[in-house]
């Protein structure tokens, strides 16, 4: 492959120079024929891997004698016919490159074939693009560290570091013809170079000649010292900067530019008469460094580069070969489309995102597959608990809530666990359906554990379904942190002997002390608060359990296959009936008087109220009102007729119980609070939640907390206080607020505003860190990947396949991490 590739730039040589300058040298190329002739014997004898690929080869081949008719008989031919031979010979020349490169799987020269064994054992490679940058030409100790602050550590991390856009320097033009107001590229002599001062500031101005007119470039600020040594007389230069006129002349402030050596050739250059990447910078690191290391790495490196990605899939996809792709995405070929590359959509850029999305869907498909084959245990369902339970509630279960249980017994009927995320908006009754499951697993002998976020939380669950639990003989229990010693250990106990069928809890439950006797069910609500770790770790306090993990922040599909890909997925897209939507409206500062007119008229009516903050204290820096204060004022100056209640992340135990218990029952009108309320409460006489600082929470939060109200027949209001001074995407995502209620609608906003990292929240929540794939941008080609990846892990029996090792070996070096983890859970 690199040689063919090679010996096409060795033919294209001779036929650019004799056509450069309108075809000025073409007297001067001799022997054109014959040493033409000698490369199509090198192109010729290119074998191909396996004879499959006749048709490639037959193509192949009729490209190759298209070239040798175009020079056939060359030498004799008056110079008309010559140049017309030229520009055929190149186009061919051109075709044939594409060709190579998108058929690069297909073919190779038997050198090429001996060199790609040795890369195929894979060592060789992983060592040489594990080289620390430090070690690489042209980068010391000090911009390896630089480097290190963008997260390139590594040959492997700087070839993947992918220009952030691409500069159109293709062109040289005469500067007679340059425009004003437009980036252009000149050569010229440098003819003066001089300090000139205008009114206020001084600046070194560097003039040029090219034969056609004059340019001055000008730098009002840098190292002007540096710029005086090297700007001689009569030296040549290449710019290229936007063009401007003072007074008569034409002007370039603070161009880019390069001393061009006499005798160097223009078609080298890394920075110009090309498109140039553009990368993003950092203090200290510029253009042309991160440019001249990159070219060096791509020239020396690249051909390390694997990704063993199946022919067939390669061929179906019409991805080009990875090595090239590499090459073209820092130097993208003169005639390339720069459109394409600056919209990501080239296929260098195709090439390497369907690669990242590949490898990490083939590690979550064969996570998944070791783990179905696990023996899971193979619940008995539909069983008469199940049916008294149904007999118990107070409503039926909505369409939505019967399909997705009927998914859930399905999967805990099997030989092989569940493994499964329930996603639906709040409110929709997720609780029901975990305990459906929960029920099933302790009728079958087995004990059932379900932990959520926050001790509030906690509690709520545990006080529905120790309701339930009562009227079906099930033994709950409820294990937090912030319980007495000597109550723990009771409860510890009961857990241990099998007493407990149900424990609701929070990270308690993970602790190394509590033990289950049998269990069976694990159940973790509010997904995207954990992080794979900790669903791990519960995990293995049973045998194979099987988990169903619940979400109420919707995840669009394509985060949910990037971030819980391993997992079957579940929607319950349907809210009991009788909801009413909230509506929801944005406020400033300047109407809080109205807000609190709204406020009492809801009081008026027997309703009650959230008041939601985002911080505990005033901190020094932020001038938020904190929700301590805020209680305060309510309760003594605007609603003294009323009672106001506080709860925030330091209000403990007790306290925070009776609060909660008073407002349930009435008794507090008011709930001031931070967002220890935000998940899963429910408090059905609350008509109106009124959101302070709203800017400065996500949507997904957002949503979350409007969630706290509309949860009966009640009409309902979400009041968002926001700040004029809030940044755009602040009050883009206020709008989208008001605009719908659709929590998979808001999800997807969401991502797209914030991107996945902001979206999932902390790191340990699992968004991959993809160097060049966005999921959204890219959505298309991440389903291809998956299908491909998934489809392909059906043929692989645990990778132990030689046919598969080096794709193993790729696979472990790229997610191994992740796959290690992968196997604990
Ligand atoms: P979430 O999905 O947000 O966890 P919950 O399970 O807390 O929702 O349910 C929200 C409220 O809706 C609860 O009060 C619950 O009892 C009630 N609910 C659940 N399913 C139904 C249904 N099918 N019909 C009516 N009310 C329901
Ligand atoms: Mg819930």
């Amino acid at each position: 492959m690199e040689s063919i590739i090679a010996i096409l730039e060795k033919i294209k040589a001779p036929l650019l120079f004799s056509s450069r300058d309108s075809y000025m040298h073409l007297p001067m190329v001799k022997d054109l024929e014959a040493t033409m002739r000698s490369f199509l014997k090198q192109l010729q004898s290119v074998s191909f891997r396996n004879a499959t690929q006749n048709e490639t080869y037959a193509a192949y081949k009729s490209i190759i004698s298209g070239l040798e008719e175009a020079i056939d008989g060359y030498d004799e031919l008056p110079p008309g016919d010559k140049k017309e031979r030229i520009e055929k010979a190149l186009r061919i020349l051109n075709e044939l490159k594409a060709f190579v490169e998108r058929h690069s799987f297909g073919i190779s020269s038997i050198q090429d074939e001996k060199k790609e064994q040795n890369l195929k054992n894979g060592e060789i490679t992983l060592e040489k693009l594990s080289l620390p940058l430090r070690f690489v030409k042209g980068v010391g100790p000090k911009m390896a560290s630089l480097l290190e602050k963008k997260g390139l550590k590594t040959v492997e991390d700087l070839l993947y570091f992918v220009p952030r856009r691409y500069e159109d320097r293709r062109t040289v033009k005469d500067i007679k013809s340059v425009s004003t107001g437009i980036t252009e590229t000149v050569i010229g002599h440098v003819v003066s170079a001089l300090y000139r001062s205008y009114r206020n500031r001084r600046a070194y101005e560097v003039t040029i000649e090219d034969g056609s007119g004059q340019l001055t470039a000008k730098w009002f600020k840098g190292n002007l010292g540096y710029l005086r040594k090297i700007f001689r007389k009569g030296v040549r230069v290449i710019m290229t900067g936007e063009v401007s006129t003072y007074l008569f002349s034409k002007d370039m402030v603070h161009p880019d530019f390069e001393i061009l050596d006499e005798a160097e050739s223009v078609e080298d250059l890394i920075n110009f008469k090309r498109i140039v990447p553009v990368y993003s910078e950092t203090e200290g690191l510029h253009q042309k460094y991160i440019r001249r290391i990159m070219a060096h790495a791509v020239d020396n490196y690249s051909q390390y580069v694997l990704s063993p990605i199946p022919d067939e899939i390669c061929e179906k996809r019409g991805l080009r070969d990875i090595r090239g792709a590499v090459r073209s995405i820092h130097f993208p070929a003169t005639d390339e489309r720069i459109e394409e590359y600056n919209e990501m959509r080239s296929d260098a850029h195709r090439r390497l995102i369907y690669d990242e999305f590949f490898f990490l869907q083939l590690a979550m498909a064969l996570k998944r597959k070791t783990e179905i084959l696990d023996e899971g245990i193979v619940f008995r369902t539909q069983g008469k608990s199940l049916h008294r339970f149904y007999g118990i509630l107070p409503f039926t279960l909505t369409n939505a809530q019967k399909r997705v249980i009927a998914e859930i017994e399905d999967d805990m009927g099997r030989t092989s666990s569940m493994n499964r995320l329930l996603q639906g908006d709040v409110g929709c009754g997720k609780t029901v359906v975990s305990m459906a499951a929960m029920i099933t697993a302790c009728e079958n002998g087995y004990q059932a554990a379900i932990m959520a976020p926050t001790e509030i939380l906690a509690e709520q669950h545990y006080n529905r379904i120790e309701d339930w639990s009562r009227g079906l003989d099930l033994s709950a229990v409820l294990l937090t942190s912030g319980m007495k010693t000597t109550e723990r250990k009771k409860i510890i106990e009961g857990i241990e002997k099998g007493n407990t069928h149900i424990t609701c809890g929070t990270h308690a439950l993970i602790q190394k002390d509590v033990t289950f006797r049998k269990l069976g069910l694990v159940v973790i609500d509010e997904q995207h608060r954990f992080g794979v770790v900790q669903r791990a770790q519960l995990r293995q306090k049973g045998v194979n359990p099987d988990v169903l993990v619940m979400t109420a922040t919707p995840i669009p599909r394509t985060l949910a296959m990037t971030v819980y890909g391993d997992l079957d997925i579940s929607v319950i897209d349907e809210c009991p009936p009788g909801r009413k939507e909230i509506r929801t409206k944005v406020f400033f500062e300047n109407e809080r008087n109205r807000v609190y007119e709204i406020m009492r008229m809801e009081l008026r009516k027997g309703n009650q109220i959230f008041v939601v903050y985002p911080l505990v204290e005033e901190s020094e820096n932020l001038d938020l009102k904190d929700a301590t204060k805020m209680a305060d004022y309510l309760r003594r100056e605007i609603f003294p007729e009323h009672k106001v209640g506080l709860i925030h992340g330091r209000v403990k135990g007790k306290q925070k119980d009776e609060t909660m218990a008073g407002f349930l029952k009435k008794d507090i009108d008011i709930l001031v609070c931070t967002t220890v309320i935000e998940v899963g409460i429910d408090i059905p006489h609350a008509s109106l939640i009124v959101i302070e600082h709203a800017e400065r929470f996500g949507l997904s939060q957002l949503h979350q907390l409007r969630g706290r109200v509309g949860r009966s027949d009640i009409p309902s209001f979400c009041i968002l206080m926001s700040h004029r001074r809030s940044s755009e995407d602040a009050t883009k995502r206020l709008r989208v607020m008001e605009q719908t209620n659709d929590g998979f609608k808001i999800a997807e906003e969401d991502l797209a505003i914030r991107g996945p990292g902001e979206f999932m929240g902390t790191r340990q929540s699992g968004v991959p860190d993809f160097r060049i794939a966005h999921i959204l941008r890219d959505a298309d080609i991440l389903f291809e990947a998956r299908a491909d990846a998934f489809s392909l892990a059906e043929h692989i029996s645990g990778l132990e396949n030689d046919k598969y090792a080096l794709l193993k070996k790729i696979l472990l070096h790229r997610w191994g991490g992740r796959f290690e983890l992968a196997k604990t859970g």
